[in-house]
């Protein structure tokens, strides 16, 4: 690290959870984010500025004037422009250390776990079942951890599957493929504060996860009442006959 790193880091540096072998483990991480949206962009700020050197962004839309109420990586000027360089434009502008990655073609299975393995977390920041379903089964079969958040309305949760650990479950053990698909912000509103909460909720597991300090909220899904501000946790556990992630 140099002078400049040292003091533009210090403040994490100072935290003994961190300090200089942390914020090293930061600065030498690569992190997959899904989705350039209203919880993307928290979650890629807050990286980019706590030091993630290698920041992955894949998302294929573009920005509309009904996204900037809550997607606070892009601007009213960027309108028109892909997410992934709009956030790249900001991400470079927080930090110019960030070395950022855009992809914009959907992504097949295999190039996606070609992408998925290079990294050390996934952040799945999608709005749907097709694609979170996609980067689980990805994850798990490269046994990568995934910080998955979702916000809707009032409510949002969060979860980490811990990949590397066999006895973790995964998204897929949570959630039927069949699920109802009617969950997006287009078709139910949400508030804008919402996914900057569980947006850096993200954030946060992705840095404990690659320093290695506290405990994940691995095998839990943290659901927030923004009505209330009320956080409750419910037990995630694992299904044995998760077609992903079980034996058979
Ligand atoms: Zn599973």
């Amino acid at each position: 690290m140099n002078d400049q790193q040292l003091l533009r880091y210090s403040r994490q540096i100072m935290l003994d959870d961190v300090d200089i072998e942390g914020q090293e483990k930061l600065l030498a991480a690569r992190v997959l984010i899904i989705g350039l949206g209203g919880l993307g962009s928290p979650v890629a700020m807050y990286l980019a500025a706590a030091g993630v050197g290698h920041l992955i962004l894949a998302d294929f839309d573009t920005v509309d004037l009904s996204n900037l109420q809550r997607q606070i990586a892009h601007t009213t000027d960027r309108i028109g422009q892909s997410k992934v360089e709009s956030a790249a434009k900001t991400l470079l502008a927080l930090n110019p250390d960030a070395k950022i990655t855009t992809v914009t073609e959907i992504l097949s299975a295999d190039e996606l776990r070609a992408q998925i393995v290079q990294v050390n977390v996934v952040v799945d920041c999608c709005d749907n079942f097709a694609t979170r379903f996609a980067v689980n089964a990805a994850c798990v079969a490269a046994k990568v951890p995934l910080v998955s958040g979702a916000a809707i309305r009032l409510e949002g949760q969060v979860s980490v599957f811990d990949n590397r650990d066999d006895s973790s479950p995964c998204y897929r053990c949570l959630y039927d493929e069949d699920s109802e698909e009617n969950t997006s912000c287009a078709a139910n509103g949400v508030l804008s504060p919402l996914v900057g909460i569980i947006g850096s909720m993200q954030a946060l597991e992705t840095i404990k996860l690659v320093c290695g300090f506290g405990k994940s909220i691995a095998g839990k899904l943290l659901v927030f009442d923004a009505r209330y501000s009320q956080w409750r946790e419910l037990i995630l556990p694992k299904d044995k006959n998760c077609p992903v992630c079980g034996k058979c």
